[in-house]
């Protein structure tokens, strides 16, 4: 189960950020008034309210979302999230978010995003399975291969995901492997779709390290988060010769100038005491301390909106990677375009979940199953591909790596929404 990595609630609106973002570009591409309003809107907004039994004999209504944002290059994807924070807004952002992802590295899918109002940790297994299910059933209207297909975000797991898939099967009479990915791989996930996230950001690192020619080996990292995304970069940056100097979860986090050393032991502390600074000798750290560390390379792999207008220009890393989705406001992202910092953007940089998930899917569809080597072999091509187009853009454009990657992704849908026209 990953959770949310910081305590703090952003103080931005993620939905306003990312129209904001996306409204920067729609002036760059002279998109006309028509097309802007149908890409600022969501298209589908689903509300549900409803009766979990708790495990004590009370019942207690949760709220839960799934928005739709746009389906015009395919049927929609996108994670579930259960946060205590889940607002529609936020749920409506990462939708929008997933739009662009999906569309950047080129994959046949618009963008979806839900969310549950709960914190996870608060419920027993048998109350979480019942949440899940119930959840699942109320967006069963929604949700199938063809349409919409969640996966895991913040706070649910594979096992979620096979919850919910056993819970539309059952309503259909068959087995549907392909309506969820990020499934246990015994009932049809992909192999390698746990470390995705995680590898996907590593790709993106090799790829910054050697467009802005420097070493990847040697270099200091700090990680904002210790969910999946933050544990599994770390790992793999670790094993691909970077220096972890920091990580941190909710709890705050542990910095050591020379390097953490084992990841597992750190991962095993967190296990066993259930936050990262307990019980390690490193310095602890607030997260807002890690931000500002004297780094290399700085991975966001938390919250939307840790890196603000009032934080940013404190920031000291020449290279961000954005493992989490919308880490970084417009303000900030001003700031840090001035401060000359290279950022590799939540879209492109955190891609590699969803790219395996569409492997998963595929797979799935045809019943077929790859080995992990051919899994990470393709995400490679696909995240390879993805950053050489997004630079070929900047280069050509003088922007910012986010400004060419929503170039590259508005473009791709505005064009979809062009050839197939208007209905009816
Ligand atoms: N929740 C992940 C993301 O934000 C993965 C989504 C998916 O695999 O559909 O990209």
């Amino acid at each position: 189960m990953t959770n949310a990595s910081v305590a703090e609630r952003p103080a931005s609106n993620a939905f306003e950020d990312a129209l904001r973002q996306f409204d920067a570009v729609a002036d760059r591409l002279g998109l006309d008034a028509g097309m802007r309003d149908i890409l600022r809107h969501c298209k589908r907004e689903f509300t549900v309210n409803f009766p979990v039994q708790m495990d004590d004999g009370s019942v207690r209504v949760f709220t839960g979302y799934r928005v739709h944002h746009n389906e015009a290059r395919g049927p929609v994807k996108g994670g579930l999230r259960y946060s205590a924070n889940v607002t529609l807004d936020e749920v409506r952002a990462l939708s929008m978010w997933m739009t662009w992802k999906c569309a950047v590295a080129n994959l046949p899918y618009g963008g979806a995003k839900g969310g549950v109002i709960v914190d996870p940790r608060t419920l027993s297994k048998r109350e979480l399975e019942r949440l899940t299910r119930r959840f699942a059933a109320e967006i069963g209207l929604l949700i199938g291969p063809d349409e919409d297909v969640p996966a895991p975000d913040m706070g649910t797991d594979a096992q979620v995901m096979a919850w919910i898939m056993d819970t539309y099967s059952m309503m259909h009479g068959h087995s549907v492997p392909a309506v969820v990915t990020g499934k246990p791989v015994t009932i049809g996930g992909s192999s390698g779709r746990v470390e995705a996230p995680g590898r996907g950001v590593l790709f993106a690192t090799q790829k910054a390290c050697a467009y802005r020619g420097v070493p990847l080996a040697g270099a200091s990292v700090a990680i904002q988060g210790f969910g999946n995304v933050g544990s599994t970069a770390a790992k793999l940056l670790d094993d691909a010769g970077a220096k972890i100097v920091a990580v941190s979860d909710t709890n705050g986090g542990i910095y050591k100038p020379d390097g953490l050393g084992d990841i597992d032991a750190i991962l095993a502390l967190k296990h066993e005491h259930g936050f990262v600074p307990d019980g390690h000798p490193g310095e602890h750290i607030s997260n807002a301390d890690l931000l500002e560390l004297p780094v290399d390379i700085l991975v966001p792999a938390a919250l939307e909106g840790q890196i603000h207008a009032r934080n940013a220009d404190r920031v000291r890393a020449p290279m961000i990677v954005e493992g989490a989705n919308g880490p970084t406001t417009p303000e900030a992202d001003a700031i840090l375009d001035e401060k000359g910092v290279f950022v590799v953007p939540d879209i492109l940089a955190n891609a590699g979940g969803v790219v395996v998930s569409y492997f998963e899917w595929v797979q799935d569809l045809q019943s077929f199953f790859w080995e992990e080597d051919e899994v990470n072999a393709r995400l490679r091509r696909i995240i390879d591909r993805a950053f050489d187009e997004v630079t070929a853009i900047r280069d050509a454009e003088s922007c910012t790596m986010r400004e060419a990657a929503y170039m590259l992704a508005v473009r791709r849908v505005v064009e979809a929404t062009q050839v197939r026209g208007i209905f009816p």
